[in-house]
């Protein structure tokens, strides 16, 4: 390979539709896109991309993004899903972004940790886990979290720099990393101190994940990796906690791995107190279709892609259900999907 070759040129693929890597399967061609395995990698992505007048847009597993039906031709569209590294230490585990959250839960399952199994079945990496501050019922991820690292894609530097967990102004499914163009690269995790062969033993966890292939961003294919791993966990002497089959009863319960979603469409509204999923109950407005989308019947949240659903069918029973909540309860709600 020549020494000139650019770092698009080597890394990205071309006109790749975008729905294969989200879970909500919409998405049209782009014209770039790159699955960069190093921090290295990512950083050269950046450069070329400021050299050649692109611009480009991060993400992980895409289980939280709705992206267009036409992608703008002239950006570079980057997952960060395949950035998956661990090293982990006496009382700290460095993890890097591409790491899926649910991970995180067999992990601590395989080292006594039980602060993590709030984290089983959550879809996603932990990268846009701390963007968004990913939660399970009384958990966030910023629970869990000690130091984040993020490049600066403002710097001309591109460094890799560091801020306390203390100083992400974590709240509600909020982070800094929302107000600035910082892509987060990995975090140190607080854990307890283990036995040097448990650590060998959680080092070696994640080259073996990663050796099996498992990069999927379709939520069946997800759901059964996962469950596979926690039913193999259990055969090898680690028993699934009850925290964790909670989580299976309820996300099945919920359907939530039956179709193409990304989960809860809007934010609650803490102030007005309600869920948005029971507010869309009330509104009789659960089961409504429109094109090849539907919101689904059993979680008011949910906009589902049932059938061939483009981003426009999601986006219009996104403003039935603004508006119909508008006008019966007097707020508009807030997206927790991001509309690309
Ligand atoms: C079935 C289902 C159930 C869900 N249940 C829950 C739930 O219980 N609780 C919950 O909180 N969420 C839930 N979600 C939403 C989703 O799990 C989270 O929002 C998760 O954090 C998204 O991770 P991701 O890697 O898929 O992010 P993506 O969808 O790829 O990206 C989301 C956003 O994060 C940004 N981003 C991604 N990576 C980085 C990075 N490294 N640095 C900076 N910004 C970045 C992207 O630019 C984008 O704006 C659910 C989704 C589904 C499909």
């Amino acid at each position: 390979m020549s020494l000139h070759t650019s770092a698009i040129e080597r890394l990205c693929l071309r006109d790749i539709p975008l729905s294969s890597y989200s879970t909500y399967g919409i998405g049209g061609a782009a014209s770039y896109t790159a699955l960069p395995e190093t921090v290295e990698d990512l950083t050269a992505i950046y450069q070329d991309c400021l050299a050649k007048g692109l611009s480009w847009y991060t993400f992980g597993m895409g289980s939280n993004i709705l992206f267009p039906d036409q992608p703008d031709p002239d950006t570079v569209f980057i997952s960060l899903k395949k950035l998956t590294q661990l090293n982990a230490d006496q009382g700290k585990w460095f993890v890097s972004s591409g790491t899926p959250m649910s991970m995180l839960s067999l992990l601590g399952l395989s080292g006594g940790i039980d602060d993590h199994d709030f984290t089983f079945l959550l879809p996603g990496c932990l990268g846009a886990g701390i963007y968004m501050n990913a939660k399970y019922n009384h958990r966030q991820i910023c629970d869990i979290i000690d130091t984040v690292y993020y490049i600066d894609t403002a710097s001309s530097s591109l460094s890799v720099q560091s801020i306390p967990a203390a100083e992400c102004e974590f709240a509600y499914k909020k982070s800094i990393f929302q107000k600035h163009p910082w892509m987060v690269v990995g975090a140190d995790l607080n854990i307890p101190v283990h036995s040097e062969e448990q650590i060998r033993y959680i080092n070696s966890l994640i080259p073996e994940w990663k050796a099996r292939g498992s990069h999927p961003s379709s939520l069946p294919h997800f759901f059964s990796f996962f469950l596979g791993e926690v039913h193999a966990l259990a055969g090898k002497g680690f028993p699934t906690p009850e925290a964790m089959l909670d989580i299976i009863k309820y996300r099945t319960s919920k359907k939530h791995f039956d179709y193409p979603s990304c989960g809860s469409v809007f934010k609650n509204n803490y102030d007005f107190g309600v869920p948005i999923g029971s507010l869309v109950d009330q509104l009789n407005l659960k089961g409504t279709e429109h094109g090849g989308a539907i919101i689904s019947p059993h979680h008011g949240n949910m906009i589902l892609n049932q059938n061939h659903a483009t981003a426009a069918d999601i986006r219009y029973l996104m403003d039935v259900i603004m508006e119909a909540i508008d006008r019966k309860f007097g707020f508009v709600p807030e997206p927790e999907i991001v509309i690309v």
